[in-house]
Protein backbone atom coordinates (compact mmCIF):
# COMPACT_ATOMS: atom_id res chain seq x y z
CA UNK A 1 0.00 0.00 0.00
CA UNK A 2 1.57 3.34 -1.00
CA UNK A 3 1.84 5.86 1.85
CA UNK A 4 0.29 9.01 1.23
CA UNK A 5 0.52 12.60 2.96
CA UNK A 6 -3.53 13.06 1.97
CA UNK A 7 -5.61 13.49 5.18
CA UNK A 8 -8.71 11.58 4.75
CA UNK A 9 -10.89 13.79 2.08
CA UNK A 10 -14.62 13.08 2.25
CA UNK A 11 -16.69 11.96 -0.97
CA UNK A 12 -18.15 15.95 -1.46
CA UNK A 13 -14.47 17.26 -1.67
CA UNK A 14 -13.46 14.64 -4.25
CA UNK A 15 -16.78 14.83 -6.35
CA UNK A 16 -16.05 18.92 -6.36
CA UNK A 17 -12.52 18.45 -7.07
CA UNK A 18 -13.29 16.66 -10.13
CA UNK A 19 -16.20 18.79 -10.88
CA UNK A 20 -13.43 21.45 -11.10
CA UNK A 21 -10.91 19.72 -12.92
CA UNK A 22 -13.54 19.21 -15.69
CA UNK A 23 -15.17 22.48 -15.61
CA UNK A 24 -12.26 24.95 -15.34
CA UNK A 25 -10.39 24.16 -19.14
CA UNK A 26 -14.45 23.98 -20.16
CA UNK A 27 -15.02 27.29 -18.85
CA UNK A 28 -11.41 28.62 -20.30
CA UNK A 29 -12.46 27.09 -23.71
CA UNK A 30 -16.06 28.22 -23.45
CA UNK A 31 -14.11 32.34 -22.51
CA UNK A 32 -11.67 32.46 -25.36
CA UNK A 33 -14.51 30.97 -27.63
CA UNK A 34 -16.72 34.15 -26.68
CA UNK A 35 -13.32 36.21 -26.84
CA UNK A 36 -12.79 35.31 -30.50
CA UNK A 37 -16.14 35.35 -31.82
CA UNK A 38 -16.70 39.13 -30.05
CA UNK A 39 -13.37 40.13 -32.22
CA UNK A 40 -15.09 38.44 -35.04
CA UNK A 41 -17.93 40.14 -34.97
CA UNK A 42 -15.92 43.65 -34.25
CA UNK A 43 -14.44 43.24 -37.00
CA UNK A 44 -17.27 42.85 -39.01
CA UNK A 45 -19.47 45.80 -37.98
CA UNK A 46 -16.22 47.65 -38.43
CA UNK A 47 -16.48 46.64 -41.89
CA UNK A 48 -20.03 47.27 -42.24
CA UNK A 49 -19.98 50.88 -41.17
CA UNK A 50 -17.01 51.76 -43.29
CA UNK A 51 -18.94 50.22 -46.11
CA UNK A 52 -22.18 51.80 -45.50
CA UNK A 53 -20.05 55.36 -45.16
CA UNK A 54 -18.61 54.60 -48.61
CA UNK A 55 -21.96 53.82 -50.44
CA UNK A 56 -23.89 56.69 -48.50
CA UNK A 57 -20.97 59.32 -49.73
CA UNK A 58 -21.14 57.71 -53.40
CA UNK A 59 -25.09 58.28 -53.39
CA UNK A 60 -24.69 62.06 -51.77
CA UNK A 61 -21.78 62.66 -54.67
CA UNK A 62 -24.60 62.69 -57.29
CA UNK A 63 -26.69 65.07 -55.07
CA UNK A 64 -24.25 67.05 -55.15
CA UNK A 65 -23.29 66.75 -59.00
CA UNK A 66 -26.58 67.14 -59.60
CA UNK A 67 -27.42 70.91 -57.35
CA UNK A 68 -23.82 71.85 -58.36
CA UNK A 69 -25.52 71.61 -62.25
CA UNK A 70 -28.65 73.55 -60.73
CA UNK A 71 -27.44 75.95 -58.71
CA UNK A 72 -26.36 78.91 -61.37
CA UNK A 73 -30.22 78.86 -62.22
CA UNK A 74 -32.01 79.45 -58.92
CA UNK A 75 -33.69 83.10 -59.14
CA UNK A 76 -33.85 82.12 -62.93
CA UNK A 77 -37.67 81.85 -63.99
CA UNK A 78 -39.11 78.87 -63.64
CA UNK A 79 -39.60 78.44 -67.60
CA UNK A 80 -39.50 74.94 -69.61
CA UNK A 81 -36.14 75.24 -70.15
CA UNK A 82 -35.52 75.16 -66.40
CA UNK A 83 -37.70 72.46 -65.65
CA UNK A 84 -36.51 70.71 -68.68
CA UNK A 85 -33.07 71.22 -66.57
CA UNK A 86 -33.96 70.09 -63.44
CA UNK A 87 -36.00 66.64 -64.60
CA UNK A 88 -32.39 66.09 -67.31
CA UNK A 89 -30.51 65.85 -63.36
CA UNK A 90 -32.96 63.52 -62.36
CA UNK A 91 -32.91 61.19 -65.13
CA UNK A 92 -29.05 61.26 -65.56
CA UNK A 93 -27.99 61.13 -61.81
CA UNK A 94 -28.44 57.30 -60.03
CA UNK A 95 -29.98 57.68 -57.06
CA UNK A 96 -31.52 61.32 -57.32
CA UNK A 97 -34.79 61.17 -57.20
CA UNK A 98 -36.31 64.93 -56.98
CA UNK A 99 -34.59 68.46 -58.09
CA UNK A 100 -35.85 72.08 -56.98
CA UNK A 101 -34.74 75.44 -56.99
CA UNK A 102 -35.09 78.37 -54.24
CA UNK A 103 -34.63 81.93 -54.07
CA UNK A 104 -34.80 83.88 -51.07
CA UNK A 105 -35.65 80.65 -48.80
CA UNK A 106 -38.68 79.88 -51.40
CA UNK A 107 -39.01 76.95 -53.22
CA UNK A 108 -40.49 78.02 -56.31
CA UNK A 109 -39.50 75.22 -59.17
CA UNK A 110 -39.60 71.71 -59.15
CA UNK A 111 -39.05 68.74 -61.20
CA UNK A 112 -42.26 67.49 -59.54
CA UNK A 113 -45.66 68.81 -59.74
CA UNK A 114 -44.82 69.59 -63.32
CA UNK A 115 -42.80 73.12 -62.37
CA UNK A 116 -44.07 76.00 -60.69
CA UNK A 117 -44.49 74.68 -56.89
CA UNK A 118 -44.16 77.78 -53.66
CA UNK A 119 -43.13 76.66 -50.81
CA UNK A 120 -40.75 78.71 -47.85
CA UNK A 121 -37.51 77.15 -46.80
CA UNK A 122 -36.45 76.59 -42.99
CA UNK A 123 -32.12 76.51 -42.86
CA UNK A 124 -32.59 75.23 -39.37
CA UNK A 125 -34.16 71.61 -40.69
CA UNK A 126 -30.74 71.39 -42.43
CA UNK A 127 -27.75 69.82 -40.89
CA UNK A 128 -25.14 72.11 -41.59
CA UNK A 129 -27.24 74.05 -43.54
CA UNK A 130 -26.83 71.20 -45.76
CA UNK A 131 -28.48 67.44 -45.16
CA UNK A 132 -31.86 66.82 -43.74
CA UNK A 133 -33.55 63.48 -43.59
CA UNK A 134 -36.98 64.13 -44.32
CA UNK A 135 -40.18 61.26 -43.31
CA UNK A 136 -41.64 62.10 -46.88
CA UNK A 137 -42.37 65.03 -49.14
CA UNK A 138 -46.31 65.51 -50.39
CA UNK A 139 -45.78 63.47 -53.37
CA UNK A 140 -44.97 60.30 -51.21
CA UNK A 141 -45.53 61.25 -47.73
CA UNK A 142 -44.26 57.75 -46.44
CA UNK A 143 -41.54 57.43 -48.22
CA UNK A 144 -38.50 58.69 -46.48
CA UNK A 145 -35.97 60.81 -47.94
CA UNK A 146 -32.79 62.88 -47.92
CA UNK A 147 -32.20 66.82 -49.13
CA UNK A 148 -29.15 67.52 -50.21
CA UNK A 149 -28.88 71.85 -50.21
CA UNK A 150 -26.75 73.92 -52.05
CA UNK A 151 -26.47 77.34 -50.99
CA UNK A 152 -24.87 80.87 -52.69
CA UNK A 153 -26.45 83.78 -51.20
CA UNK A 154 -30.01 84.16 -52.01
CA UNK A 155 -29.53 81.06 -54.51
CA UNK A 156 -30.34 77.58 -53.70
CA UNK A 157 -30.37 74.10 -55.35
CA UNK A 158 -31.51 71.18 -53.97
CA UNK A 159 -31.57 67.64 -54.95
CA UNK A 160 -32.81 64.22 -53.10
CA UNK A 161 -32.38 60.55 -52.31
CA UNK A 162 -35.21 58.12 -52.44
CA UNK A 163 -35.35 56.23 -48.96
CA UNK A 164 -35.85 53.40 -50.96
CA UNK A 165 -31.56 53.72 -51.92
CA UNK A 166 -30.98 54.43 -48.62
CA UNK A 167 -33.19 51.25 -46.72
CA UNK A 168 -31.91 48.75 -49.57
CA UNK A 169 -28.13 50.12 -48.73
CA UNK A 170 -28.43 49.27 -44.79
CA UNK A 171 -30.28 46.09 -44.79
CA UNK A 172 -27.76 44.53 -47.85
CA UNK A 173 -24.72 45.41 -47.30
CA UNK A 174 -24.40 43.23 -44.08
CA UNK A 175 -26.43 39.92 -44.12
CA UNK A 176 -25.47 39.77 -39.80
CA UNK A 177 -25.22 43.30 -38.60
CA UNK A 178 -27.41 45.99 -38.00
CA UNK A 179 -27.31 49.30 -39.56
CA UNK A 180 -29.04 52.72 -39.27
CA UNK A 181 -28.14 56.08 -40.72
CA UNK A 182 -28.14 58.69 -38.38
CA UNK A 183 -28.63 62.79 -40.10
CA UNK A 184 -28.88 65.29 -36.82
CA UNK A 185 -31.59 64.09 -34.36
CA UNK A 186 -33.09 61.84 -37.50
CA UNK A 187 -32.38 58.38 -37.99
CA UNK A 188 -33.49 55.39 -40.46
CA UNK A 189 -33.22 52.12 -39.91
CA UNK A 190 -33.25 49.23 -42.39
CA UNK A 191 -37.45 49.10 -41.82
CA UNK A 192 -37.62 52.57 -44.14
CA UNK A 193 -38.82 54.21 -41.04
CA UNK A 194 -37.33 57.89 -40.27
CA UNK A 195 -37.13 58.42 -36.43
CA UNK A 196 -36.85 61.74 -34.36
CA UNK A 197 -35.64 59.17 -30.83
CA UNK A 198 -32.22 58.28 -30.08
CA UNK A 199 -30.29 56.01 -32.17
CA UNK A 200 -30.76 52.84 -29.97
CA UNK A 201 -27.65 51.40 -28.84
CA UNK A 202 -26.27 47.94 -30.22
CA UNK A 203 -25.49 45.11 -27.38
CA UNK A 204 -22.94 43.70 -29.20
CA UNK A 205 -20.16 45.18 -31.28
CA UNK A 206 -21.28 48.70 -31.53
CA UNK A 207 -19.79 50.95 -33.96
CA UNK A 208 -19.99 54.52 -34.78
CA UNK A 209 -18.77 56.22 -37.80
CA UNK A 210 -19.21 59.72 -38.76
CA UNK A 211 -19.06 60.78 -42.83
CA UNK A 212 -15.70 62.59 -43.39
CA UNK A 213 -17.34 64.43 -45.84
CA UNK A 214 -21.50 64.89 -45.19
CA UNK A 215 -23.12 65.91 -41.88
CA UNK A 216 -24.48 62.20 -41.30
CA UNK A 217 -22.53 59.43 -39.84
CA UNK A 218 -23.54 55.53 -39.16
CA UNK A 219 -24.51 52.71 -36.24
CA UNK A 220 -23.80 49.25 -37.14
CA UNK A 221 -24.06 46.59 -34.25
CA UNK A 222 -26.08 43.46 -33.19
CA UNK A 223 -28.79 42.56 -30.78
CA UNK A 224 -27.83 40.44 -27.44
CA UNK A 225 -27.43 36.70 -27.52
CA UNK A 226 -25.59 37.56 -31.14
CA UNK A 227 -22.03 36.52 -29.77
CA UNK A 228 -23.57 32.93 -28.31
CA UNK A 229 -25.16 32.47 -31.56
CA UNK A 230 -22.71 33.04 -34.05
CA UNK A 231 -20.52 30.62 -31.51
CA UNK A 232 -22.87 27.94 -31.80
CA UNK A 233 -22.73 28.68 -35.80
CA UNK A 234 -19.36 29.04 -36.56
CA UNK A 235 -17.33 26.82 -33.62
CA UNK A 236 -19.09 23.45 -33.13
CA UNK A 237 -16.17 21.62 -33.82
CA UNK A 238 -13.58 24.05 -31.27
CA UNK A 239 -16.93 23.39 -28.53
CA UNK A 240 -16.99 19.73 -28.98
CA UNK A 241 -13.41 20.09 -28.47
CA UNK A 242 -13.32 21.92 -25.34
CA UNK A 243 -16.18 19.86 -24.19
CA UNK A 244 -14.18 16.51 -25.10
CA UNK A 245 -10.97 18.40 -22.84
CA UNK A 246 -13.16 19.23 -19.98
CA UNK A 247 -14.57 15.40 -19.67
CA UNK A 248 -10.78 14.18 -20.21
CA UNK A 249 -9.44 16.68 -17.37
CA UNK A 250 -12.03 15.72 -15.10
CA UNK A 251 -11.65 11.57 -15.71
CA UNK A 252 -7.93 12.74 -15.10
CA UNK A 253 -8.44 14.75 -11.84
CA UNK A 254 -10.68 11.97 -10.75
CA UNK A 255 -8.33 9.12 -11.68
CA UNK A 256 -5.17 11.21 -9.79
CA UNK A 257 -7.30 11.37 -6.51
CA UNK A 258 -8.55 7.42 -6.71
CA UNK A 259 -4.37 7.18 -6.83
CA UNK A 260 -3.70 9.59 -3.95
CA UNK A 261 -6.23 8.53 -1.56
CA UNK A 262 -6.94 5.26 -2.21
CA UNK A 263 -5.07 3.87 1.16
CA UNK A 264 -6.04 6.46 3.39
CA UNK A 265 -9.55 6.39 1.92
CA UNK A 266 -9.54 2.66 2.78
CA UNK A 267 -8.71 2.96 5.82
CA UNK A 268 -11.30 5.67 6.75
CA UNK A 269 -13.74 3.26 5.38
CA UNK A 270 -12.37 0.51 7.02
CA UNK A 271 -12.82 2.61 10.67
CA UNK A 272 -16.03 3.61 9.71
CA UNK A 273 -17.28 -0.12 9.51
CA UNK A 274 -15.28 -1.08 12.61
CA UNK A 275 -13.36 -3.29 10.59
CA UNK A 276 -10.48 -2.94 12.93
CA UNK A 277 -10.65 -5.06 15.58
CA UNK A 278 -8.34 -6.35 19.32
CA UNK A 279 -7.19 -9.89 19.65
CA UNK A 280 -5.61 -10.40 23.10
CA UNK A 281 -2.63 -11.70 23.47
CA UNK A 282 -2.26 -13.15 27.93
CA UNK A 283 0.72 -11.51 29.60
CA UNK A 284 1.82 -14.09 32.55
CA UNK A 285 3.61 -13.25 35.82
CA UNK A 286 7.29 -14.71 35.71
CA UNK A 287 7.37 -17.11 38.86
CA UNK A 288 3.72 -18.50 39.22
CA UNK A 289 3.07 -18.07 35.26
CA UNK A 290 -0.75 -16.40 36.61
CA UNK A 291 -2.35 -14.60 33.83
CA UNK A 292 -1.24 -11.10 35.08
CA UNK A 293 -2.72 -9.05 31.87
CA UNK A 294 -2.56 -9.28 28.00
CA UNK A 295 -1.34 -6.83 25.57
CA UNK A 296 -4.13 -5.54 22.33
CA UNK A 297 -3.01 -5.85 19.00
CA UNK A 298 -5.35 -4.66 16.24
CA UNK A 299 -6.06 -6.94 13.23
CA UNK A 300 -7.88 -5.74 10.48
CA UNK A 301 -10.58 -8.11 9.54
CA UNK A 302 -10.42 -6.84 5.68
CA UNK A 303 -13.60 -8.09 3.46
CA UNK A 304 -11.55 -9.32 0.95
CA UNK A 305 -8.12 -9.76 1.87
CA UNK A 306 -9.34 -11.63 5.16
CA UNK A 307 -7.08 -10.86 8.32
CA UNK A 308 -4.26 -8.08 7.91
CA UNK A 309 -1.53 -7.93 10.06
CA UNK A 310 -0.62 -4.61 12.09
CA UNK A 311 2.69 -3.93 10.58
CA UNK A 312 1.03 -3.95 7.33
CA UNK A 313 -1.44 -1.01 8.08
CA UNK A 314 -0.21 0.84 11.59
CA UNK A 315 2.64 2.71 9.67
CA UNK A 316 0.25 3.98 7.33
CA UNK A 317 -2.18 4.74 9.61
CA UNK A 318 0.21 6.65 11.81
CA UNK A 319 1.25 8.50 8.92
CA UNK A 320 -1.89 10.37 8.16
CA UNK A 321 -3.23 10.87 11.00
CA UNK A 322 -5.63 7.84 11.48
CA UNK A 323 -4.02 5.74 14.10
CA UNK A 324 -5.74 8.22 16.96
CA UNK A 325 -9.25 7.66 15.99
CA UNK A 326 -8.33 4.10 15.52
CA UNK A 327 -6.96 3.47 18.92
CA UNK A 328 -10.06 5.02 20.22
CA UNK A 329 -11.92 2.74 18.64
CA UNK A 330 -10.06 -0.31 19.98
CA UNK A 331 -9.96 1.18 23.21
CA UNK A 332 -13.84 0.98 23.15
CA UNK A 333 -14.28 -2.04 21.98
CA UNK A 334 -12.16 -3.53 24.59
CA UNK A 335 -13.52 -2.39 27.06
CA UNK A 336 -17.07 -3.25 25.56
CA UNK A 337 -15.80 -6.87 25.62
CA UNK A 338 -13.71 -6.97 28.65
CA UNK A 339 -16.19 -4.82 31.17
CA UNK A 340 -18.31 -7.34 31.50
CA UNK A 341 -15.93 -10.04 32.60
CA UNK A 342 -14.61 -7.19 35.15
CA UNK A 343 -15.39 -9.45 38.61
CA UNK A 344 -14.21 -12.43 36.90
CA UNK A 345 -10.82 -10.96 36.97
CA UNK A 346 -7.90 -10.44 39.25
CA UNK A 347 -7.86 -6.70 40.69
CA UNK A 348 -5.06 -4.93 38.97
CA UNK A 349 -5.18 -7.00 35.87
CA UNK A 350 -2.70 -5.41 32.74
CA UNK A 351 -4.36 -4.19 30.27
CA UNK A 352 -1.65 -3.27 27.58
CA UNK A 353 -2.29 -1.16 24.52
CA UNK A 354 0.06 0.13 21.51
CA UNK A 355 0.47 3.75 20.98
CA UNK A 356 2.78 5.72 18.79
CA UNK A 357 4.19 9.42 18.29
CA UNK A 358 0.99 10.51 16.82
CA UNK A 359 -0.32 10.03 19.92
CA UNK A 360 1.69 12.75 21.71
CA UNK A 361 0.90 15.36 19.70
CA UNK A 362 -2.10 16.74 22.24
CA UNK A 363 -3.60 15.79 25.51
CA UNK A 364 -6.25 13.57 23.37
CA UNK A 365 -5.42 10.46 24.55
CA UNK A 366 -5.71 11.59 28.40
CA UNK A 367 -9.54 11.18 27.58
CA UNK A 368 -9.65 8.62 25.76
CA UNK A 369 -7.81 6.27 28.73
CA UNK A 370 -10.00 8.43 31.55
CA UNK A 371 -13.18 7.09 29.01
CA UNK A 372 -11.47 3.48 29.05
CA UNK A 373 -11.01 2.95 32.72
CA UNK A 374 -14.31 4.35 33.93
CA UNK A 375 -16.19 1.34 32.25
CA UNK A 376 -14.45 -0.77 34.96
CA UNK A 377 -14.77 -0.80 38.37
CA UNK A 378 -12.31 1.20 40.07
CA UNK A 379 -9.01 -0.29 40.31
CA UNK A 380 -9.97 -3.35 38.61
CA UNK A 381 -7.66 -2.84 35.59
CA UNK A 382 -4.16 -1.11 34.93
CA UNK A 383 -4.04 0.19 31.58
CA UNK A 384 -0.76 0.32 30.96
CA UNK A 385 0.74 2.39 27.24
CA UNK A 386 3.02 1.06 24.97
CA UNK A 387 5.40 3.04 23.63
CA UNK A 388 7.95 1.22 21.44
CA UNK A 389 11.78 2.61 21.75
CA UNK A 390 12.32 2.44 17.48
CA UNK A 391 10.92 6.01 17.47
CA UNK A 392 11.89 8.47 19.83
CA UNK A 393 9.14 11.05 20.75
CA UNK A 394 10.90 14.78 21.61
CA UNK A 395 10.23 16.00 25.43
CA UNK A 396 8.03 19.39 25.16
CA UNK A 397 6.23 20.74 27.26
CA UNK A 398 3.04 18.96 25.97
CA UNK A 399 4.44 15.53 26.45
CA UNK A 400 5.53 16.16 30.02
CA UNK A 401 1.58 17.47 30.89
CA UNK A 402 0.42 14.36 28.53
CA UNK A 403 2.24 11.87 31.04
CA UNK A 404 1.99 13.58 34.18
CA UNK A 405 -1.87 13.45 33.23
CA UNK A 406 -1.80 9.87 32.42
CA UNK A 407 -0.12 9.23 35.79
CA UNK A 408 -2.38 11.18 37.48
CA UNK A 409 -4.91 8.84 36.24
CA UNK A 410 -3.16 5.82 36.96
CA UNK A 411 -2.41 4.71 33.79
CA UNK A 412 1.30 3.16 33.57
CA UNK A 413 3.78 3.80 30.85
CA UNK A 414 5.99 0.63 29.17
CA UNK A 415 9.23 0.97 26.42
CA UNK A 416 7.97 -1.36 23.96
CA UNK A 417 11.01 -3.17 21.67
CA UNK A 418 13.27 -2.15 24.35
CA UNK A 419 17.28 -2.47 23.57
CA UNK A 420 16.39 -1.84 19.50
CA UNK A 421 16.37 1.69 20.02
CA UNK A 422 18.79 4.34 21.72
CA UNK A 423 16.57 5.70 24.61
CA UNK A 424 18.37 7.57 27.26
CA UNK A 425 18.41 7.40 31.17
CA UNK A 426 17.30 11.23 30.81
CA UNK A 427 14.84 9.62 28.66
CA UNK A 428 13.14 7.29 30.86
CA UNK A 429 12.89 9.68 33.81
CA UNK A 430 11.29 12.39 31.35
CA UNK A 431 8.24 9.86 30.34
CA UNK A 432 8.66 8.37 34.06
CA UNK A 433 8.32 4.75 32.59
CA UNK A 434 6.94 1.90 34.85
CA UNK A 435 8.17 -1.04 32.59
CA UNK A 436 10.37 -2.14 29.95
CA UNK A 437 9.19 -4.28 27.51
CA UNK A 438 12.78 -6.46 26.46
CA UNK A 439 12.78 -6.90 22.51
CA UNK A 440 11.72 -10.53 21.26
CA UNK A 441 15.00 -11.09 19.19
CA UNK A 442 16.98 -10.75 22.37
CA UNK A 443 14.58 -13.73 23.89
CA UNK A 444 15.47 -15.80 20.87
CA UNK A 445 18.81 -15.95 21.73
CA UNK A 446 18.43 -17.49 24.81
CA UNK A 447 20.77 -20.29 24.52
CA UNK A 448 22.35 -19.40 21.38
CA UNK A 449 23.90 -16.15 21.61
CA UNK A 450 26.15 -15.25 23.66
CA UNK A 451 26.92 -11.80 23.20
CA UNK A 452 22.79 -11.29 23.10
CA UNK A 453 22.18 -13.24 26.61
CA UNK A 454 24.90 -10.39 28.00
CA UNK A 455 22.88 -7.66 26.77
CA UNK A 456 19.99 -9.43 28.34
CA UNK A 457 21.65 -9.73 31.92
CA UNK A 458 22.24 -6.52 31.07
CA UNK A 459 18.73 -5.13 30.85
CA UNK A 460 17.69 -7.29 33.56
CA UNK A 461 19.96 -5.73 35.84
CA UNK A 462 19.35 -2.43 34.71
CA UNK A 463 15.46 -2.65 34.97
CA UNK A 464 16.42 -3.86 38.55
CA UNK A 465 18.49 -1.05 39.10
CA UNK A 466 16.11 1.48 38.00
CA UNK A 467 13.18 0.06 40.28
CA UNK A 468 11.21 -0.67 36.39
CA UNK A 469 9.40 -3.43 36.23
CA UNK A 470 10.44 -5.85 33.30
CA UNK A 471 8.66 -8.19 30.63
CA UNK A 472 10.37 -10.20 28.13
CA UNK A 473 8.19 -10.92 24.85
CA UNK A 474 8.49 -13.19 22.03
CA UNK A 475 8.83 -16.38 24.77
CA UNK A 476 8.39 -19.72 22.73
CA UNK A 477 10.24 -22.17 24.53
CA UNK A 478 10.39 -23.57 27.57
CA UNK A 479 14.32 -23.12 27.81
CA UNK A 480 13.90 -19.29 27.29
CA UNK A 481 10.68 -19.28 30.06
CA UNK A 482 13.38 -21.05 32.56
CA UNK A 483 16.11 -18.84 31.95
CA UNK A 484 13.88 -15.52 32.09
CA UNK A 485 12.00 -16.58 35.48
CA UNK A 486 15.65 -17.51 36.75
CA UNK A 487 16.81 -14.16 36.02
CA UNK A 488 14.30 -12.28 38.06
CA UNK A 489 12.02 -11.57 35.16
CA UNK A 490 8.33 -10.04 36.41
CA UNK A 491 6.55 -11.17 32.95
CA UNK A 492 6.61 -13.12 30.23
CA UNK A 493 4.70 -12.62 26.81
CA UNK A 494 4.78 -15.11 23.98
CA UNK A 495 3.16 -18.21 21.92
CA UNK A 496 4.04 -20.71 25.07
CA UNK A 497 1.65 -18.91 26.91
CA UNK A 498 -0.60 -18.02 24.47
CA UNK A 499 -0.85 -16.40 21.18
CA UNK A 500 -2.88 -13.39 20.13
CA UNK A 501 -7.01 -14.09 20.24
CA UNK A 502 -10.03 -13.00 19.40
CA UNK A 503 -12.28 -11.30 22.21
CA UNK A 504 -14.85 -14.11 23.11
CA UNK A 505 -11.77 -16.94 22.72
CA UNK A 506 -9.30 -15.09 25.10
CA UNK A 507 -12.37 -14.60 27.40
CA UNK A 508 -13.04 -18.22 27.47
CA UNK A 509 -9.46 -18.94 28.17
CA UNK A 510 -9.13 -15.93 30.98
CA UNK A 511 -12.25 -17.39 32.74
CA UNK A 512 -11.18 -21.47 32.74
CA UNK A 513 -7.86 -20.20 34.00
P1 LIG B 1 4.51 -5.38 19.40
O1 LIG B 1 3.85 -4.32 20.17
O2 LIG B 1 5.95 -5.66 19.71
O3 LIG B 1 3.63 -6.66 19.59
C1 LIG B 1 4.16 -7.93 19.78
C2 LIG B 1 4.12 -8.69 18.50
O4 LIG B 1 4.78 -9.92 18.64
C3 LIG B 1 2.71 -9.03 18.07
O5 LIG B 1 2.68 -9.03 16.68
C4 LIG B 1 2.56 -10.44 18.57
O6 LIG B 1 1.59 -11.18 17.88
C5 LIG B 1 3.92 -10.98 18.33
N1 LIG B 1 4.23 -12.09 19.24
C6 LIG B 1 3.76 -12.34 20.47
N2 LIG B 1 4.31 -13.45 20.98
C7 LIG B 1 5.16 -13.93 20.05
C8 LIG B 1 6.02 -15.04 19.99
O7 LIG B 1 6.13 -15.86 20.90
N3 LIG B 1 6.76 -15.20 18.87
C9 LIG B 1 6.67 -14.33 17.83
N4 LIG B 1 7.41 -14.53 16.76
N5 LIG B 1 5.85 -13.25 17.85
C10 LIG B 1 5.12 -13.06 18.96
P2 LIG B 1 1.54 -8.37 15.90
O8 LIG B 1 0.25 -8.56 16.64
O9 LIG B 1 1.65 -8.80 14.50
O10 LIG B 1 1.87 -6.85 16.02
C11 LIG B 1 2.98 -6.33 15.40
C12 LIG B 1 3.22 -4.92 15.82
O11 LIG B 1 2.19 -4.06 15.35
C13 LIG B 1 3.19 -4.74 17.30
O12 LIG B 1 4.43 -5.09 17.84
C14 LIG B 1 2.96 -3.27 17.43
O13 LIG B 1 4.13 -2.55 17.24
C15 LIG B 1 2.04 -3.01 16.25
N6 LIG B 1 0.69 -2.98 16.77
C16 LIG B 1 -0.20 -3.96 16.98
N7 LIG B 1 -1.37 -3.48 17.42
C17 LIG B 1 -1.21 -2.14 17.50
C18 LIG B 1 -2.05 -1.07 17.93
O14 LIG B 1 -3.20 -1.25 18.34
N8 LIG B 1 -1.53 0.18 17.86
C19 LIG B 1 -0.25 0.42 17.45
N9 LIG B 1 0.17 1.67 17.43
N10 LIG B 1 0.55 -0.55 17.06
C20 LIG B 1 0.08 -1.84 17.10
CA1 LIG C 1 3.51 -3.78 22.17
CA1 LIG D 1 7.43 -5.37 21.12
Amino acid sequence: MPLTANGPRNRATRTFMTMLGGLLPIALGIVILHWQAERSLQQSTVRTAQEAVRQFDLMLDNTALAAQALLPLAGQPCDDAAQLALREQVTRRPFVRATTLSWQKNIYCSSLFGGDHESSVNPADYVDGALWLMTGNPVTPDTALLVHRLVDGDKAAFASIDGYHLTNALRLISRYADLTLQVGPHWLGADGKVHDVPVPGFAVAHQHLASARYPYSVDAGMPAGEVWRYMRERYPASFSLVVFFGVLAGVLVRGLQKRSSTPTHELQRALEANEFVPYFQPVVRGDTREWAGCEVLMRWRHPKEGLVRPDLFIPLAEHCGLIVPMTRALLRQTAAQLAPYAARISPGFHIGVNITARHCLDLELVDDCREFLAAFPAGQVTLVLELTERELIEPTAITRQLFDALHQLGVMIALDDFGTGHSSLAYLRNFNVDYLKIDQSFVAMIGADVLSSHILDSIIELSSKLDLGIVAEGVETAEQCEYLAAHGVDFLQGYLFGRPLPGDEFIQTLISH
